[in-house]
């Protein structure tokens, strides 16, 4: 029996994580797979609990998952959503479907009768049978914001927003100066999250938004540490190819830290495990590999490959190749 680790957000972590599931069904039967999961992208809404990357994950292994959107689930009304709005109430920067409602519903009923998130989430993957382990990187609520550098609607600069509402009501096209994970300095990481850092044989990064979903679980106390020391191998997949953050805004989130959009700007901020980073190893797409000398010299084993995730034999492929990549170490 192996054990792989995954840290992950939503759509890229699903969709390499799927992948990596068809890898191992065929090169490695008996591995069990542990997928840490950002919550910092959590939230109330018309008094639900919200959890978009774990609902993300547990619909699209679990076979539930709106394929086109990448979150929700097929072919559901926004009924209940339009019902709230006559009153008045609710986001209209944030719609949620009529079925995903009922896992909102479930969950927070749970929650509400003393359920830890863990908990509530190991309840509702008896549903959905993802195929994996998924935990929550804290039970503890931790919540991304951002600190507005504008005005705009009714925020004024300098006042912090919640990020989904910067993400998906302004599509990160208003200027942010930061984010802070509120709730962190209270958090501890989910019963599990730190023991299946310690006790794998791989641990990989997907090609998950490295500020705001691999970044904060990186944040939770003592993972970071745990990624440091563990005896795993841990390989990462870049998420930027050819300068550009594939299906998302993550240039918006790069770019406010500081880091370049480049598949060598998010090796080198993750860093080298030999010098205080995180990564042995660093996939990268195959348009990138002039980027393969700076990462060997930052001691960052990488290769180039197709990083696109279009459909699942690429996606098998490529998580076969991060396996390989530090495999051989
Ligand atoms: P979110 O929580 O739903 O935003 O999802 P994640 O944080 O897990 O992943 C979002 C990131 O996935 C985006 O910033 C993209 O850079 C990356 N991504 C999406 N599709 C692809 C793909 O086909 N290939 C690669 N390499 N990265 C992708
Ligand atoms: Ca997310």
């Amino acid at each position: 029996m192996r054990n792989v680790t995954v840290l992950a957000g939503g759509v890229g972590g699903a969709r390499f994580t799927r992948g990596l599931l068809a890898h191992l069904a065929v090169a490695a039967p008996d591995t069990a797979v542990t997928v840490i999961v950002n919550t910092g992208d959590d939230l109330w809404l018309d008094g639900l609990r919200i959890c978009p990357d774990l609902d993300t994950i547990m619909y699209t292994l679990g076979g539930g998952i709106n394929e086109e959107q990448g979150w929700g689930r097929p072919a559901e009304t926004r009924r209940t959503s339009a019902e709230i709005a006559a009153y008045g109430r609710g986001w209209s920067w944030f719609t949620l479907g009529d079925l995903d409602l009922a896992t909102h519903i479930v969950r927070t009923d749970l929650l509400r009768n003393g359920s830890t998130l863990s908990e509530a989430t190991e309840f509702l993957c008896r549903r959905w049978q993802p195929g994996v382990r998924l935990l929550p990187m804290s039970d503890q609520p931790v919540e991304t914001h951002v600190c507005l550098a504008e005005n705009i609607d009714e925020h004024a600069s300098g006042d912090y927003i919640h990020f989904e509402e910067w993400w998906v009501r302004y599509r990160a096209r208003v200027a942010v100066s930061g984010f802070i994970q509120r709730g962190l300095t209270d958090a501890v990481a989910a019963p599990g999250v730190l023991k299946a850092i310690n006790t794998a044989d791989f641990v990989v990064l997907p090609p998950s938004n490295p500020v705001v979903s691999v970044g904060t679980i990186l944040a939770v106390p003592g993972v970071r540490d745990a990624l440091r020391s563990t005896a795993a191998q841990v390989v990462g997949v870049s998420p930027i190819i050819g300068g550009v953050a594939v299906r998302g805004m993550a240039d918006a989130c790069l770019s406010t830290i500081g880091v370049e959009t480049t598949a060598v700007g998010v090796g080198l901020h993750y860093g080298s495990r030999h010098s205080g980073g995180i990564l042995d190893g660093w996939l990268i797409d195959e348009t990138d590999a002039t980027a393969l000398p700076a990462l060997a010299a930052a001691g960052i084993r990488s290769a180039a490959v197709p990083l696109w995730m279009t459909d699942l034999p690429t996606t098998t492929a490529l998580a076969g190749a991060a396996l390989r990549l530090v495999a051989a170490n």
